[in-house]
């Protein structure tokens, strides 16, 4: 019965999840209260650390000499429902190089599996943040304060380190629920507390050429589809713009599963093509990185789109100049461009596999609301179900 419950649950939060990437405008936000960044200068905004947003290749390279990235990504908890896709989809691919393929999970801490993390982690994928509760409504994001952000990005980092028992610092990514910035605020909780990257802004305007990963140390030019935007100056996170793809009426959708006019659902070779001519966008374009953004349950619900799906990422292993990574190596490229034949070389990135000392900590009891949880984590069972002011559960 409970686990009818949680499934129920979790099929509420995948509604409200169809709103990612919608374009609800609030004309309601705050003045902000920084001042505004000012226009981005090119000779004093250098790499490693300063990019100015720009379409623009870095490093000055020629398309054909870049390195075409495809980050593959999964929101939203992680747990028994939902590995066996991951497993399938994933596990034991390579690029073209040898090197083994990555994927990033934002992963919110509701109805999560911390034993299942350390699992992906273990085999390579990356784990970011999506927050700890994911709460509705989407609105309570865009005017969320600093002290409500730093509680649910930058605690659910301790969090996560914790229970899934991975290192802190291979923890550096943040989507926010429902792509849902809230201004400056989140960049300013990310640049507090050392997060890299934040991969939740879409753009409708720069996919053709696409945007290339940039900082906010000057102002964007990025278009504002979910606001409020970032306005002030705001150095060392970097900006991962979600490049939307169009979809068959040439409508942008900034998540594969967001877009509108698809393929029949169960046409599995019209699918791959509508894949493969958004990535086309980008392979025979600028090479701004692609992503394939999406929630599991539109790849379980949808077998031929699965299979279409895994078609695309056996053509993309099999190209000489394309790399399925994680996200947070894509900046690091940004950072340090070099040409494709000299990334191709190079050695394979490494991690230590992390220790699952498994707990089934079993349900547990929450003190926000009247349920309890089921909790496998790889540490100490907390004493409550951890949540936004209590991470750990103490
Ligand atoms: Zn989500």
């Amino acid at each position: 019965m409970k686990l009818l419950w949680c499934v129920l649950v979790l099929a509420a939060l995948v509604l409200a999840e169809e709103n990612e990437g919608s374009s609800e405008s609030s004309e309601s936000q705050e003045v902000p209260e920084l001042p505004l960044a000012e226009e981005c200068d090119e000779e004093l905004c250098k790499l490693p650390d300063c990019r100015c947003s720009s379409t623009e290749i870095p490093g000055g390279l020629l398309p054909r000499d870049t390195p075409q990235f495809v980050t593959v990504t999964f929101d939203d908890g992680v747990n028994v429902i939902n590995i066996n896709t991951y497993r399938e989809v994933l596990d034991g691919r390579q690029n073209s190089n040898g090197c083994p393929a990555g994927a990033t999970f934002y992963v919110s801490h509701e109805y999560t599996n911390y034993r299942i993390v350390n699992e992906l982690y273990n085999n390579g994928y990356e784990i970011a943040l999506h927050s700890i509760s994911h709460k509705i409504p989407q609105d309570w994001w865009a005017t969320a304060t600093y002290g409500e952000l730093k509680e649910e990005i930058a605690d659910q980092r301790t969090q996560m380190a914790h229970f899934a028992n991975i290192p802190f610092e291979s923890i550096n990514g943040v989507r926010l629920p429902f792509l849902q910035l809230a201004g400056n605020t989140s960049f300013q909780v990310m640049a507090d507390h050392d997060l890299l990257y934040d991969c939740s802004w879409p753009t409708n305007t720069f996919t053709d050429p696409g945007l290339w990963p940039y900082t906010l140390d000057y102002a964007s030019e990025q278009d504002c589809m979910i606001p409020p935007c970032p306005t002030a100056s705001i150095p060392k996170p970097w900006v991962l713009p979600m490049v939307s793809w169009k979809d068959l009426n040439d409508f942008p959708c900034a998540m594969a599963d967001s877009c509108f006019y698809t393929p029949d659902m169960e046409d599995e070779e019209a699918w791959f093509q509508f894949i493969v001519s958004n990535f086309e966008r980008h392979y025979l374009g600028n090479r701004a990185p692609f992503g394939f953004y999406v929630h599991e349950w539109y790849l379980s619900a949808n077998p031929a789109v699965k299979s279409a799906f895994i078609r695309f990422l056996n053509l993309i292993n099999s190209l000489p100049d394309v790399f399925m990574v994680n996200s947070s190596e894509v900046i690091d490229w940004v950072k340090n461009p070099v040409p494709v034949t000299e990334y191709r070389a190079k050695p394979c990135r490494t991690w230590s596999a992390a220790a699952c000392p498994v707990s089934l900590c079993g349900n547990v009891p929450s003190e926000h609301n009247q349920m309890t949880y089921w909790l496998e984590a790889c540490n100490v069972c907390p004493r409550v179900y951890p949540w936004t002011g209590n991470p750990l559960g103490l």
